[in-house]
């Protein structure tokens, strides 16, 4: 089997990552950078047939290669290690894109907090509710009317 590779690195020393042939289709398997909000620099491993669906995020298409014996030994443990440590690394830069983002919207957002919903506004969707309901009564009315007059006009057969 032919294997190319990417690699990535561990403390300065290189970790090579195979690239597989797709276990569905044998298409060739290759890595992206996700640029998406909760993803953001995560490398994924992707078939390039798009319909196929074969992906894993990094660290776990690594354990699927180690499942798979695509990595063995001291291989597999430096590459998983490396995964690992990457994945924690981007987690945290995660939480610290939440928190700055967080203490942005303090800023901007200076609403008092406690009280969601107006004197006004409560009235209003309380004025809501009973046009509501009296709309269902009507309807309700005029069902049984509905009723009565179908009963009716079987009585007069
Ligand atoms: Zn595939």
């Amino acid at each position: 089997m032919s294997v190319s590779s990417a690699m990535s690195s561990l403390g300065g020393r290189a970790v090579e990552v195979p690239l597989i042939r797709c276990p569905h289709c044998r298409t060739r398997v290759k890595f992206y950078l996700s640029n998406t909000d909760t993803h953001e620099g995560w490398l994924f491993y992707k078939c390039i047939n798009g319909p196929c669906g074969f992906w894993h995020w990094e660290l776990e298409y690594i354990v699927y290669l180690v499942e798979h014996r695509f990595l063995n030994g001291n291989e597999a443990v430096d590459a998983i290690g490396a995964a690992e440590d990457r994945r924690e690394q981007l987690l945290r830069e995660r939480e610290e894109r939440a928190r700055l983002a967080g203490i942005a919207a303090g800023i901007y957002d200076r609403r008092p907090s406690g009280s969601p919903m107006t004197k006004q506004q409560a009235d209003a969707l309380l004025c809501l509710g009973r046009e509501m309901l009296l709309v269902l009564k009507a309807m309700m009315g005029s069902f049984l009317l509905l009723c009565v007059m179908f009963g009716i006009s079987l009585l007069k057969k």
